[in-house]
Formats: C-alpha cells, structure tokens, sequence
C-alpha cells in the first residue's frame, strides 16, 4: 500500500467520523513531507527506523508509513475502514443520484486543506463535479478572500482542470448576506463565477421583519443563485463549536422567501452538516410545496466532510424531496445551463 494513500485514507476516515481537525492535520501533514523526500533518503529511513526525525512526522504517523511499506493495510487504518459505515440510515437511493457538491470550504478561507487535496478527495469519492464556495471578503472571521485571493485561485482552478479530467472543479463563492441585503461582493466578479452561494451569518436573531426584507433583497438582486443555510441554526448536540449548544433558527416570512426563491429561480440548500441540517423539516417540506428548486451540499470544510452528503439525503428523503428538483443530481451542462439561464433573466 502506498504510504502517502494510507495516510490520506487516515484523515479522510478520521474527518468522516467527525474527528477534530487538529488530529487529522497532522497525518496530511506527514504525507506532504513524505511526497517532498527522494525515494533514496525514504529508504534509508525506512531502514534505519528515523522517519520520526523528519520534522512534521510524528509517531503515528510513521507507524502508518512503515506498515504501508511492508505492503500491507495499517492497523489503524483497517480499524478505521472497519467501522466505516453507513453515517446515516436511508437517503441511499438519492445519495446514488448526487453528482455533485456547491459547497465546500478550502484553507484559502476558513477550510482546513488545500483546494487540491479538496477536489482530488471528491473525485475520489466518485462525484463529476464540485464548486469550491469559499467565503466573501467582509467574513473577516472566516478570513474571507479579497478580489486578489479569489483571483489567484480562479488561477489554481484552471490549473488543476487538466489534471482532474474528466472531473469538473468549478469556481464560486458563499457570498455574505449584509444586513440590508446586499451581497458582499461586487457584481463584476460574482458574474465570473460558476456558482454563487448566498447566505446569512450575522445578526440571525434580527426581528422577522427585518430578516424577510434582508432575504428578499439578496435573492430579488439576480446575482445569487442557491440561498444557502436559511435559518442558520445548530443542532443541539451537534458536531463542531456552535453545534455543541445549538443556535435556534432565524425567523422570517418563509413563504415570501420561498415564493421569491421560485421567482428568482433561486435554489435553496439542503445543507447536509450533521450540526445544520437546515432548513429544518417543515421549511423544508413548505419549500417542496412552494416548487424550488434544492442543491444538497456538505459544506465540507475538509476533504472526509465531503462525505457526509447522506445526512442531507436522508432528510431530503424524508421530506420527499423530488430527485430532478435537486440541482446536484444534473449532470455539470445542464447545471451550467441553469445558472446561465437564470442570470440572463434575472442578473
Ligand atoms: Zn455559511
């Protein structure tokens, strides 16, 4: 087994059963040193036991490495692979329809791996295509990306589309939802994205009112195409920071949001993070009846979350969602073709 795999397949599971990042850091870290080192000093390391003496190659880690190079699974790993199962009972006959993910988090924001390791990891995981959404330049605590960031990477993106073919790395953004509406970030650029990914996260106790007005004028602008995360809130108990004490939803009129989404040709998220799960059922069923159109994405902020598409399928299951009104069952043209069209008519 190559060792470089056998950590990364480390981490992913470790993410995937909702591991700290901090101590699947340092397997990944491991690999990028061993894919900087010549086969011959891997070699006489091997040998002489001092993998460890490499800074950033810790003890398990190199348990891992020299298990991998005698050619067989580690141990930690065949655990790991052993208690992989099923994340979440039912959504399996939607999960099998996915394609595609529109959110997911890179380090170039608040995420913890590289838009490489990210996009790589989901082409793994068998999907087409996924859109990498990191945040809007005013999400200081996300460490939103200015114009010049989102610039170099729109550049990282072209780079990697050779060498991720026939998957489909496609550009976007979560843009911030300010106070009064407006997207925080400018038209110009939100128009050279593939996809734009709107949602609120400030001030979600803001009266009703206020919030039905603040959503409107997002989704009434043209400029977004999926409403993401509507409500906001945390599942109590959940995984993650927030999750631990729970946020309760935002509230706002959700029929004239809803009503505004189908207007719009606004798609709204089904996101799938265990601690989210937003909208929660009954917006979600009133948004079925409303007629949207839905996009089922992780929100991964790191490569193994990328797997936890099936806590959305579940729910979205559950609250019989149609498979065709879930954009991320298309195929990547006939998604394109969607925001192109609705941009046209509504941007
Ligand atoms: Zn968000």
């Amino acid at each position: 087994m190559d060792p470089v795999h056998a950590l990364r397949r480390t981490a992913f599971l470790l993410e995937r059963e909702q591991a700290s990042s901090f101590r699947v850091e340092a397997f990944r870290k491991a690999a990028a040193v061993l894919l900087a080192l010549d086969a011959d000093e891997f070699d006489t390391r091997l040998g002489a036991g001092t993998l460890t003496d490499l800074k950033g190659i810790g003890k398990s880690s190199a348990e891992i490495v020299v298990q991998a190079a005698q050619g067989r699974t580690p141990e930690r790993l065949a655990k790991l692979e052993d208690a992989a199962g099923p994340l979440v009972e039912g959504g399996e006959e939607l999960r099998a329809q996915l394609r595609g993910d529109l959110h997911t988090h890179t380090d170039a924001s608040d995420g913890g791996s590289p838009l490489a390791e990210m996009a790589f990891t989901a082409a793994e995981l068998g999907h087409e295509y996924i859109a990498v959404t990191d945040h809007s330049e005013g999400l200081k605590v996300a460490n939103g990306l200015d114009r010049g960031r989102r610039e170099a990477q729109l550049e990282q993106i072209a780079a990697l589309a050779a060498p991720l073919a026939p998957f489909r790395l496609l550009s976007g953004i979560e843009v911030d939802i300010g106070k009064d509406g407006t997207l925080d970030c400018p038209p110009d650029l939100l128009a050279r994205l593939d996809v734009v990914v709107a949602s609120v996260h400030s001030e979600l106790r803001m009266p009703a009112d206020a919030m039905t007005r603040r959503m409107l004028a997002a989704i009434r602008s043209g400029r977004m195409d999926v409403l993401g995360h509507c409500t906001g809130r945390m599942v109590k108990g959940g995984h993650g920071r927030v999750g631990e004490k729970g946020r309760p939803p935002s509230e706002f009129d959700a029929a004239a949001v809803f009503a505004a989404c189908v207007e719009f040709d606004v798609a709204v998220e089904i996101n799938a993070r265990p601690e989210r799960l937003d909208p929660p059922r009954a917006l979600l069923r009133q948004a079925v009846e409303a007629g949207c159109l839905f996009t089922l994405s992780t929100d991964a902020h790191a490569p193994g979350q990328l797997d936890w598409q099936p806590y959305g399928c579940a729910r979205a299951e559950e609250c019989e969602v149609p498979a065709d009104r879930i954009v991320t069952t298309w195929p990547v043209e006939r998604l394109q073709e969607w925001v192109s069209t609705r941009r046209a008519a509504h941007a």
